[in-house]
């Protein structure tokens, strides 16, 4: 391979940044050599190559910004060269060296990306204009590639700021139909974006928070610029409502955005927990203004009238039950509060099951009325490992409840058997039983069946709540199986105490 003609220097003082890196293909070594040398010596950087297959292999064409080339030349010719050349660089300026005769092949030359030819014997004055021309629209070439990449990167930072954001961020169309949403609606609401563009926003809203929004929607959609902050609940994928905070800002005008900006949050938990305080405090207020109403009334009607004694005595015995009753409600509410709160500490200790379930169990009979408890555990049970004193407010609340809703009577069964490491505990009555509806609610604080039957049964709905809080705090599980208007059968575990289980297992229990 014959080396590359000299690569000139400039002269000192002279910024080859600025002017350029020029390739000068001629077969002409005169040619070559005199057009590198002049070039340089005006500040360029020039390489001359004899031939278009020696400058193909010798560069790597990227960092060219100027080819000037001979149109005829034996092997590769200047066209060839310049397309190949361009397939390799697509932003070079090539410009193509061509005598009088071969105008129309240089315009073919043209044709094929050369940016101007020069003709030959090539001067100075017809040259140095065009590579002027040729370097300011290599700069200008530059200017937008820096432009467009920086334009690419700021996009990129405002799309990741958007989609790694926990709201959801969206654009409606002037129709109300979704154009886009960024990935948070998957999280929110179970859609992946695509799934929902080109459906209009009303089809994830509750119908009966719709009608709320109309007019407050026209009023906006008919103003620009305009904001409106609204509340709904919104359709989840899988069926449930996720209740949304939503802020949306008219850009319908707007030529950039031509749509409505739509920033929405998922309230549901804060929802939910605002539900709970307003259920709690109606819950305690009334619970607790009914007692102490009628506390208050056979206090009174003692105090200031002269009543025979056995009407002393029966009022007296309504204040001391409402009294009981109350101070059941503050502990039950105390209680769970405080279990809630993690700060309630366990006594757990190898607790024998049977001896407590017999005596909970003989505890109720007593006051048991109409009912028949029965009692249906394994001969021998093992020890479990429990806080005794929980394990009986556990099993009181659930008899309690099988009886206080068993309005009819009816046998109330408690049970025990093993279970692998757990004992397995049933308590079950015939009584009015729980709509399937209600079951996943169930344990909820203060959540009580909305019935006609069961309306005037008292209760404050902790029991339940409180049972779970404890049964999950020895690591067991609490569950309910019902049929409407034949009864209810409430199931829990408990674990066997650690130095039972291999001696009972040993048994064959
Ligand atoms: P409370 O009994 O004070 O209302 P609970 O938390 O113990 O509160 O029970 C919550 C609700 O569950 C009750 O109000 C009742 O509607 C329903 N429930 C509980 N136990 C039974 C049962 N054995 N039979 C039918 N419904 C029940």
């Amino acid at each position: 391979m014959i080396p590359p003609d000299e690569t000139a220097l400039p002269p000192a003082g002279t910024d080859t940044v600025a002017q350029g890196h020029i390739v000068i293909v001629d077969d002409d070594p005169r040619v070559r050599t005199a057009l590198c040398q002049t070039l340089a010596d005006r500040g360029y950087h020039t390489q001359g190559f004899p031939s278009g297959a020696e400058a193909l292999s010798a560069l790597c064409w990227t960092d060219v910004d100027v080819l000037l080339c001979d149109l005829m030349m034996p092997e590769m010719d200047g066209i060839t060269l310049l397309r190949t050349v361009l397939e390799i660089a697509p932003d070079l300026v090539g410009i193509i060296m061509t005598g009088q005769g071969s105008i129309p092949t240089a315009v073919a030359a043209m044709q094929v990306g050369a940016f101007d030819y020069v003709l030959k014997p090539v001067t100075l004055s017809a040259l140095l204009p065009v590579l002027s021309r040729a370097m300011t629209v290599r700069r200008l070439q530059a200017e937008c590639q820096w432009a467009a990449e920086a334009l690419r990167r700021r996009e990129e930072h405002f799309r990741a700021l958007i989609e790694h954001a926990l709201d959801i961020v969206a654009i409606l169309n002037e129709d109300g139909t979704f154009r886009y949403l960024s990935p948070a609606i998957t999280q929110v609401l179970g859609y992946p974006p695509a799934e929902l563009l080109g459906t209009p926003d009303e089809a994830l809203i509750h119908p009966d928070d719709l009608t709320g929004l109309w007019d407050a929607r026209t009023h906006f959609l008919r103003t620009p610029g305009a904001t409106i902050t609204v509340e709904y609940r919104a359709l989840h994928k899988d069926g449930s409502f996720r209740t949304l905070e939503v802020i949306g800002n008219n850009l319908l005008h707007n030529p950039a955005m031509a749509g409505i900006v739509i920033n929405a949050r998922d309230i549901s938990e804060r929802k939910e927990a605002e539900r709970l305080k307003d259920d709690m405090v109606s819950v305690v207020s009334h619970e607790l203004r009914t007692p102490l109403t009628s506390l208050r009334g056979f206090a009174e009607l003692l105090l200031t009238r002269e009543l025979p004694p056995d009407k002393q005595r029966q009022f007296l015995t309504i204040i001391h039950d409402e009294t009981v009753r109350l101070t059941h409600l503050i502990n039950d509410f105390l209680d769970l509060q405080r279990m809630q709160a993690g700060r309630q500490t366990y006594h757990l200790a190898c607790t024998d099951l049977g001896a407590l379930l017999r005596d909970t169990v003989a505890v109720f009979t007593s006051e048991a009325g109409p009912h028949v408890i029965r009692i249906e555990t394994a001969a021998t049970l093992p020890p479990v490992h429990a806080d005794g004193e929980r394990l009986r407010q556990v099993l009181a609340n659930l008899l309690s409840n099988a009886i206080k809703f068993s309005p009819h009577g009816g046998a109330v069964t408690v049970g025990a058997r093993l279970d692998g490491a757990q004992v397995l505990v049933w308590v079950a009555d015939q009584g009015l039983g729980i709509p399937p509806e209600a079951l996943p609610k169930l344990f909820s604080k203060f959540f009580r069946v909305e019935h006609h039957e069961t309306r005037h049964i008292g209760g404050t709905g902790l029991g339940l709540a409180l049972v779970k809080e404890i049964i999950e705090a020895h690591h067991g599980a609490i569950w309910v199986e019902s049929v409407l208007g034949k009864g209810s059968t409430f199931f829990f575990t408990v674990p066997v105490a650690a130095t039972a289980a291999p001696s009972l297992r040993a048994h064959g229990v």
